[in-house]
């Protein structure tokens, strides 16, 4: 049987995190003007991801994956979240800099008047659920590292907004053990003056791996990019080069490609993504992670057996702010009562179906892996929450954009879109603005 879902007036709601998921979270849901919304950030500002940390040995359990001289990958015109537009005022550029989009994120909090609902240094330790006169209430323990103090807080619901770029995903490579030379993850990395004249293996060609790679290849003596899809050993550039996966390692920088062939290395970065991660999340919460599945959710948001827990900004491949912006409207929407839910079984059954097919093609880690179908997802949320839909000309630049940046991921940041209404043909884009 379907749910009417409703929250009723007064209720309280625990966001964890105040990134750009957590921020978009808050606004929608105390925009209804039913709900009493709080949320719990450990860092002292909000931005998350956008905040450049150069030293991640001073940091709390959060730690960015910005890197020094990241420019977006995305054009800021499409990037925004759906009421504030990404324009030209903070940045001329379609791919600004790290910092411009922390600009944006905090210019939104500001408009929005947001900071009122965040308390800053305030880390989540733990959630547990429990049942109160009926109902599923979570308690939510907070170390406030301003005042060295611990708390507990119940609350009606709980939205959980802590990233997914916090937990590197380590392959497990046969002669990573006796591999003399050092094995770096891409979360560590921060310039690429470490590695002046080095001779550097990149695993993964992922929009970090390849962003790394021309990044390093300006100062490194020689960078080969090693990854899945390619079969042959071709340059790219004088000392850039893209090869075959790596198989094994030996000792004294050996590495073994698929093809047989063979690098000689001094350094070895992984750009091989992450893990999902919900430390604080005790088992009563019944939440697991498996083969980088997050289980039981309902449309990749709402925990299928206890609908009052939801994570926002578990998809990949997707345009994040926008993607987070219909998620929580839709998620307000459900709260509010507006949008039924089916019932837990079929939420249930349905994640499991979707899960067993990927399975049998071998792709089950691939599950929150969205691209294409963004697009649906997005639309589909809007229509429920009845809300505004997405633009075909956001759709066409990000595809056009996603094109270039395959074909030149040198020279992609150079160009200039402008998007001047809604249509498929509502927007433009000038070569070598910049
Ligand atoms: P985060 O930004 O990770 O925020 C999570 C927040 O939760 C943090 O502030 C953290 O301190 C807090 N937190 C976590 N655990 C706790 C706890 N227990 N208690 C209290 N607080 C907690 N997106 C784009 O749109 N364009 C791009 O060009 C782009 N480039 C990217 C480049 C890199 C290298 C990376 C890693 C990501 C990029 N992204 C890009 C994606 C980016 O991650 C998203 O845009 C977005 O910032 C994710 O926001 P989030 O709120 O989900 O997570």
């Amino acid at each position: 049987m379907a749910q009417r879902f409703q929250l009723g007036d007064n209720v309280k709601i625990a966001i964890i995190g105040a990134g750009a998921a957590g921020l978009i979270a808050a606004k929608n849901l105390r925009d209804i003007g039913l709900f009493q919304v709080e949320v719990f950030e450990e860092l002292d500002s909000v931005g998350g991801t956008w905040i450049y940390q150069e030293d991640l040995s001073t940091t709390g359990y959060f730690q960015s994956s910005m890197y020094r001289d990241l420019h977006t990958n995305l054009p800021k015109e499409i990037m925004g979240f759906l009421d504030f537009p990404f324009d030209d005022s903070f940045d001329a550029s379609s791919f600004p800099s790290h910092q411009v989009v922390l600009n944006y994120l905090v210019s939104f909090c500001r408009n929005f008047r947001l900071y009122e609902l965040i308390r800053f240094r305030c880390f989540v330790r733990n959630i547990s659920k429990l049942e109160e006169n009926g109902s599923i209430r979570w308690d939510v323990t907070i170390y406030d590292s301003r005042r060295q103090q611990e708390d507990k807080k119940r609350y009606d619901a709980v939205v959980v907004c802590n990233g997914h770029y916090t937990k590197p995903f380590i392959p497990k490579i046969p002669g990573s053990d006796w591999f003399s030379r050092p094995i770096i993850h891409s979360h560590f990395y921060k310039t690429p003056e470490p590695f002046c004249k080095l001779r550097v293996a990149v695993l993964g060609a992922g929009n970090s791996g390849v962003d790394i790679s021309y990044e390093i290849r300006r100062v490194a003596s020689k960078v080969s990019l090693c990854h899945r899809k390619c079969a042959v050993r071709k340059t790219l550039s004088d000392n850039l080069e893209e090869c075959p996966t790596i198989e094994y390692l030996d000792k004294d920088g050996k590495v073994y490609l698929a093809d047989k062939s063979t690098l000689q290395v001094d350094v070895l970065l992984l750009c091989t993504g992450y893990e999902y991660d919900f430390p604080f999340l005790d088992s009563s919460c019944e939440v697991s992670v498996q083969d980088n599945v997050v289980f039981p959710v309902y449309r990749h948001l709402i925990h299928a057996k206890y609908p009052t827990m939801s994570f926002v900004g578990l998809p990949i491949r997707i345009l994040p702010f926008p993607l987070f912006d219909y998620q929580t409207r839709y998620l307000a929407a459900v709260y509010r009562g507006r949008c039924e839910l089916p019932s837990c079984d079929k939420m249930l059954a349905e994640q499991q179906q979707q899960i067993s097919l990927l399975e049998s093609k071998g792709c089950k880690k691939y599950y929150h892996f969205f691209a294409d179908k963004q697009w649906e997802y997005c639309r589909e949320l809007a229509d429920l929450a009845d809300g505004p839909t997405l633009s075909c000309a956001v759709q066409q630049v990000y595809e056009d954009a996603a094109k270039f940046r395959k074909k030149e991921p040198e020279k992609y940041r150079r160009r200039k879109y402008v998007i001047y209404g809604k249509g498929p043909k509502d927007w433009r884009v000038f070569e070598n603005q910049v």
